[in-house]
């Protein structure tokens, strides 16, 4: 289905067993450091790309907070740590988990450059930290060998209308509108 490398392979295999121990993270609060879950990521050609020479001490560094939010991840806008739902780790689909992790990363690098991450003179899908971050991550997925169907779906979330959906879908380069009926699987 999609091109899955050794270090894909890898990532993979340690979001399934993420998937299996997130219950097991007990720690209140800020738990934890990026790369002692997310081990590997650092090797990553399109994480390597936005931080850098210094990729592995700045994921080191970075902290994730597995919370019982509902939804998926955000980045706290106190001080730039990525918030994720213990819930989402548990039964989200590990592609789109990786998406949204590079998604989030994305955002993390925008935020130690003192961009404005939650500016309320936009709409979520225009804001032009999210169009830049939502780029980015549809070229990886495009990379791995996603279709433009699947990212669709991907970007297809509960708060996005149709609407929006669309006008999204042309800012990050996908043509194709043909939205599946049940897009927000
Ligand atoms: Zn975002």
């Amino acid at each position: 289905m999609f091109h899955v490398d050794s270090l894909m392979t890898k990532i993979l295999q340690r979001l399934s067993e993420l998937f299996t121990a997130v219950d097991e993270i007990t720690v209140d609060g800020i738990s934890d450091r990026f790369l002692a879950y997310f081990t590997g990521f650092d090797e990553i050609e399109a994480v390597k790309k936005i931080f850098g020479e210094k990729t592995t001490e700045i994921l080191r560094n970075i902290n994730v907070e597995f919370s019982f939010i509902n939804g998926y991840m955000h980045i706290d806008s106190t001080d730039g740590h990525i918030v994720i739902s213990k819930n989402y780790i548990k039964n989200g689909n590990k592609i789109d988990i990786y998406l949204d992790l590079i998604h989030e990363l994305f955002h993390v690098k925008q935020f130690m450059n003192g961009q404005e991450l939650f500016d309320k003179n936009y709409k979520y899908v225009d804001r032009p930290t999210e169009i830049e971050a939502y780029r980015y991550t549809v070229q990886e997925a495009k990379r791995i060998g996603l279709t433009e169907k699947y990212i669709c779906q991907y970007l297809k979330t509960e708060w996005i209308n149709d609407t929006d959906l669309k006008r999204l879908l042309k800012a990050v380069n996908i043509h194709n509108y043909d939205l599946p009926s049940n897009a927000s699987v």
